[in-house]
């Protein structure tokens, strides 16, 4: 019996990720007249979208600059995020009806779920007459002279353009792989060493037990490390900090790294202190710092690092050493969580062998990387979706 051939389906894009990156590209190739498939191996499009901004989606942040995010090259994301701004974004949102809310420093959410952005995508795909698969894996992928022929589980598929928007290793369970990074090298590329960011560090040894029973005490501070500082909550966690400084932190600290805070970001610690011991001359140490931070958090401080005492027995030598440590606070992380509750991973492929216009490949034709997958990698507050909307965007636009 002669087996029965069937012809290879054939597109103009194929796009590998149904996430934000790819959803985006996809649409906007699509409202170009390219015929373009969607290959997606989870069950539905956009997971990590809907687990987002605790349900809501912070899907933009409305003061994204190239300065809030870490490359190789910082000035690779320059072009893309100049020619689809979050006002872009937020036109889209509005015309969908979606109700949203900056919550701080520019940071946008939908008022009610993160599934409106999802179906909004969807639609948008839709209504641009791009075809999307889910459940579908990739087989392999080879070069043909006229593109690419991708071998899938439901078929064969060729284009003459590849966008690879697969993401980043962060929560495998949520269908993350390193798929997009293998396909980098297979077409030799170079892909920047990835790591966990933001991420909750964990302390280890005495470290971990002077904090581990006030698990979820939650105090504001400013985080130091390497040159940056980020200020904002600190959440104190079973296995170590969490909380948006400490997130922001985790993505510029490497293990071994210097990492300190000042636990009294609001003001000069001296002269807080000083100001406390004039008030109230008879208070002890530890009632007053009770007053600065939560209680049971004061009450450790003073049982780790200071001798409680009547304020007014402080000299002001005394009280500068006090205020110095409070202001300088080590912090000796064991490591991070690790992709399991990150939110991004950091590194990946290689700006330099992309285009910032297009995210086309400098090495291969008709080979696009976009998203999280490319050595970009924003700060906490909507940087990630926005670029993943401004990259898919330039990709979108080129293929
Ligand atoms: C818990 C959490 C909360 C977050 N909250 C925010 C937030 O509020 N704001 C923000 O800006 N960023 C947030 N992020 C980061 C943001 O989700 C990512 O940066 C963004 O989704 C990256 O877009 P992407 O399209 O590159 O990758 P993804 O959105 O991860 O999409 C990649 C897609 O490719 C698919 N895929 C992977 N491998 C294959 C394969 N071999 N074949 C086919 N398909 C494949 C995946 O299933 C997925 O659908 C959050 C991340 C996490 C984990």
């Amino acid at each position: 019996m002669t087996p029965t051939r069937t012809a290879p389906a054939t597109a103009d894009v194929i796009v590998i990720g149904g996430g934000a990156a790819g959803l985006m590209c996809a649409r906007v190739a699509g409202l170009r007249g390219r015929r373009v498939r969607v290959i997606e191996h989870a069950n539905r499009c956009g997971k990590k979208i809907l687990m987002s901004g605790g349900g809501r989606c912070n899907f933009t942040n409305s003061g994204t600059t190239a300065a809030n995010f870490i490359s190789g090259n910082p000035h690779f994301c320059k072009s893309a995020l100049a020619r689809y701004t979050p006002q872009h974004f937020i036109e889209m949102v509005e015309r969908h009806g979606i109700a949203y809310h900056e919550k701080e420093l520019g940071q946008l959410f939908c008022d009610d779920s993160s599934k409106q952005i999802v179906k909004m995508l969807l639609d948008e795909c839709a209504d641009a007459g791009v075809r999307i698969d889910t459940q579908c894996s990739v087989e392999s992928i080879e070069r043909i002279d006229d593109g690419f022929r991708v071998r899938t589980t439901l078929g064969e598929l060729r284009a003459p353009a590849l966008v690879v928007a697969t993401g980043g290793l962060s929560i495998p369970s949520m269908g993350a792989t390193g798929f997009g990074y293998e396909l980098a090298r297979q077409f030799g590329h170079t892909v920047l060493p990835t790591r966990a960011g933001l991420v909750p560090l964990t302390l280890s040894g005495k470290h971990q037990e002077r904090l581990a029973d006030l698990s979820g005490v939650a105090l504001p501070i400013t985080a130091h490390c390497n040159g940056r500082e980020f200020s904002n909550f600190m959440l104190i966690t079973h296995r170590g900090v969490s909380g948006p400084s400490i997130l922001q932190i985790s993505s510029y600290w490497n293990l071994g790294d210097a990492l300190h805070l000042d636990l009294l970001p609001q003001g000069d610690a001296f002269e807080i202190l000083k100001e406390q011991r004039s008030r109230r001359p008879a208070a002890e140490l530890r009632t007053t710092l009770g007053e600065l931070f939560p209680k049971r958090f004061a009450e450790r401080l003073c049982d780790i690092g200071f001798t409680s005492r009547p304020m007014r027995q402080f000299n002001d030598p005394e009280l500068r050493v006090i205020a110095a440590q409070l202001q300088q606070w080590p912090l000796i992380a064991s490591g991070t969580e690790g992709y399991r509750t990150a939110e991004v991973t950091l590194g990946g492929v290689d700006t330099d062998e992309l285009s910032s216009s297009t995210m086309q490949s400098k090495r291969v034709p008709g080979l696009y990387f976009i998203g999280e997958v490319v050595d970009v990698t924003g700060w906490l507050g909507g940087y990630n979706f926005q670029w993943a909307w401004a990259s898919g965007h330039a990709a979108g636009s080129a293929v």
